[in-house]
C-alpha cells in the first residue's frame, strides 16, 4: 500500500470527535440544559433565588475559571455559570440597561447558534438576511421615515452609532482643496453615551471632532445652543457634519427634542442621527411613543433590541432614511464575497462592519411571530409606568430625593436623610459627604446581593440609578429596596459608633 493511501486511511473522523457531534447526546444534554434554565426562570421570576447579584472579586473569579478540565460534569459547570451570573430575570434586578430576554427569543439564539450561518453574504443566511430587511422596513415605517428607508442589524449600539457616523461623514463631508486641512465634527449633548465620542476618535477627528452641546435642568440637549456652536465651529475652520440626538440619554434617560434637532439639521444641511439605542423602544408603546416625535426627520437611527425590547444581546438595528446611504459607510472590494459593487440588500457585509455575524434578527423575529407587536407595547408601557410609580414613592419619602422626574424607565435618586446623624457622612451636609454616603450605600447593596442597582454622577452629585426592565418588578419590590437601604444606613451608623 502506498504512503498516500495509508494517510488517506488515517484522516478519518476520530471516535471522540464523532461522539462529540452525537445528535443523541445533544438531545439528552439539550433537554437537561433547558430543564435547568426553566428552573432558573421559575426561581428568579418569583424572587426565590437567594441573590440577584452574586458578587465575586475578579481574582477569585479568575481563579475559579482558570482550569479547563473541571472535575464536575458539563451540566454542573453550566449550573455554576448560572449561580455566578447576575440574574436579570430576578425582579430585584434593576441595574444596567439590559432586559431579561423572553424565553422564546433565547431559544431562537440557540437555533441560530446551531445553524451558524455566517450572514455576511446572502447564501450564508437567507432567512436571516430577509428578516433583517423586514424588521428594518417595519422600524422605518414606525419611525415615520420615507418609503426609501431600510437597514440591517449589527453587533450593538456602539458599533451601530459608528456605522451611522461613517455614513454621515461619507455623505456630508466636503473636503476643500486641501483635504489634510479639513476638520470635521459632530455635535452631541454632554449627556450622550460615550460611544459617540469614541466613534469620533476612531474616525480620527480628535478632541475637536466632538462638540458637546450643554443640557438643560432635565439633562436634555439645549437645542437653542446649536446655532451658536455651529457658527463658532465654522469660525475655527471646522465643518460640522452631523448632530446626534440622544433618546434617551444614558444616565438619566432624558429624551432630546428630536423635532428641533431635525429642523436645525435640515436648515443647515447636516446629517441627523438619532441614537435611540435605549429609548427607541418607546416606538412600540402607544402611550409613550410621542417621546420619539421627530424621528421622521432622521437620516439614521440606531435601536438596541437587547435593552428594552426583550431580546438577548446582541441585536441592534441601524435604519437609514435612504437605504442607499448605508452603502456609503464602507466601500471595499472583496472578490471572494461579492461579485460586484452594486447595492444589494441581501449582501449584508457590504454595509456592516462584521463579516461573519450571528443570525441576530431571529431573536426579534421570533418574538414578533410568537407574541405579536402588542406584547412589546404591554412591556415597554409597563416598565415606563413602573419608573413613574417608583418616582412617586421617592417623592413621598423624606429620606430620598429624585434627580429628575423620569421620562423613561431609568430612575436616579439619592439618600438625603439627616437621621442617624451619628453616622459621620450624615452629620455633615457637604456635597462630598453626600456623595460618599450614596457610593457606600450602593456598595453595601451589591455586597449584600439581594438587589442589583447601579450608580451615576450628575453634575458632581452621586446618585443611585435603577433601570426598570423586569416586568415582574413591582412597587413592593422597590419599597423593599428602600427598606433595605435604610437598614444598611442604620447598620453603618451603629458599626461606626461601635468602632
Ligand atoms: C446602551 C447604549 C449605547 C451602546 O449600545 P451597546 O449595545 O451597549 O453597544 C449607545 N447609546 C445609548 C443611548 C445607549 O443607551
Amino acid at each position: 500500500m502506498s504512503n498516500s493511501a495509508s494517510n488517506f486511511h488515517e484522516s478519518r473522523i476520530s471516535e471522540r470527535l464523532e461522539q462529540a457531534f452525537s445528535a443523541e447526546e445533544f438531545r439528552k444534554n439539550g433537554h437537561a440544559v433547558v430543564d435547568m434554565l426553566a428552573d432558573y426562570l421559575d426561581l428568579a421570576q418569583n424572587g426565590k433565588r437567594p441573590q440577584t447579584f452574586p458578587g465575586q472579586c475578579p481574582e477569585d473569579s479568575a481563579k475559579q475559571w482558570q482550569d479547563f478540565a473541571p472535575t464536575e460534569t458539563t451540566l454542573e459547570m453550566f449550573q455554576k455559570v448560572l449561580d455566578d451570573s447576575v440574574a436579570v430575570h430576578d425582579r430585584r434586578f434593576m441595574g444596567h440597561q439590559i432586559n431579561p430576554p423572553l424565553p422564546i427569543s433565547s431559544l431562537s439564539g440557540l437555533v441560530a447558534d446551531v445553524l451558524n450561518n455566517g450572514m455576511g453574504v446572502y447564501e450564508m443566511g437567507m432567512p436571516g438576511n430577509s428578516m433583517e430587511l423586514a424588521i428594518a422596513k417595519m422600524l422605518g415605517d414606525r419611525f415615520g421615515m420615507p418609503k426609501s428607508a431600510g437597514g440591517f442589524f449589527t453587533s450593538g449600539g456602539s458599533l451601530g452609532n459608528l456605522t451611522a457616523m461613517l455614513a454621515a461623514r461619507s455623505c456630508k463631508s466636503h473636503p476643500c482643496n486641501e483635504p489634510t486641512q479639513s476638520k470635521f465634527a459632530v455635535m452631541v449633548s454632554d449627556q450622550a453615551h460615550y460611544c459617540v465620542e469614541r466613534s469620533v476618535h476612531i474616525m480620527g477627528w480628535g478632541a475637536e471632532g466632538i462638540i458637546k452641546v450643554p443640557t438643560d435642568d432635565q439633562f436634555r440637549m439645549r437645542t437653542d445652543a446649536l446655532g451658536g456652536l455651529l457658527a463658532e465651529a465654522k469660525s475655527r475652520g471646522i465643518q460640522v457634519v452631523a448632530v446626534v440626538g440622544s433618546v434617551c440619554s444614558t444616565s438619566t434617560g432624558s429624551y432630546d427634542d428630536l423635532e428641533s434637532i431635525g429642523k436645525f439639521c435640515q436648515q443647515n444641511d447636516l446629517w441627523f442621527h438619532v441614537d435611540a439605542a435605549h429609548g427607541g423602544a418607546a416606538i412600540f408603546s402607544k402611550k409613550y411613543r410621542s417621546l420619539l416625535d421627530g424621528t421622521k426627520l432622521a437620516d439614521s437611527i440606531v435601536l438596541d433590541f437587547h435593552k428594552v425590547l426583550l431580546s438577548p444581546a446582541i441585536a441592534t438595528a441601524v435604519v437609514f432614511a435612504n437605504s442607499s446611504d448605508a452603502y456609503r459607510t464602507f466601500s471595499h472590494k472583496a472578490e471572494y464575497l461579492w461579485a460586484n459593487q452594486d447595492e444589494e440588500w441581501y449582501m449584508l457585509s457590504k454595509r456592516t462592519f462584521e463579516c461573519t455575524k450571528s443570525m441576530m434578527a431571529l431573536k426579534v423575529y421570533s418574538t414578533l411571530a410568537n407574541d405579536g407587536i402588542e406584547l412589546l407595547d404591554d412591556y415597554v408601557t409597563l416598565v415606563h409606568d413602573l419608573a413613574k410609580s417608583f418616582a412617586a414613592i421617592i417623592d413621598q419619602s423624606d429620606d430620598f430625593e429624585l434627580a429628575i422626574q423620569p421620562e423613561s424607565n431609568i430612575l436616579c435618586f439619592r439618600y438625603v436623610s439627616s437621621e442617624n446623624a451619628d453616622y459621620e457622612p450624615l452629620g455633615n451636609d457637604s456635597v462630598e459627604s453626600g456623595n460618599r454616603l450614596n457610593a457606600e450605600l450602593r456598595q453595601a447593596v451589591i455586597d449584600d446581593g439581594t438587589f442589583y442597582i447601579v450608580q451615576t454622577n450628575l453634575r458632581g452629585k452621586n446618585y443611585l440609578r435603577c433601570t426598570i426592565t423586569n416586568p415582574f418588578t413591582t412597587a413592593e419590590t422597590f419599597e423593599s429596596l428602600l427598606v433595605q437601604m435604610r437598614m444598611l444606613v442604620v447598620e453603618k451608623a451603629s458599626s461606626q459608633s461601635d468602632g
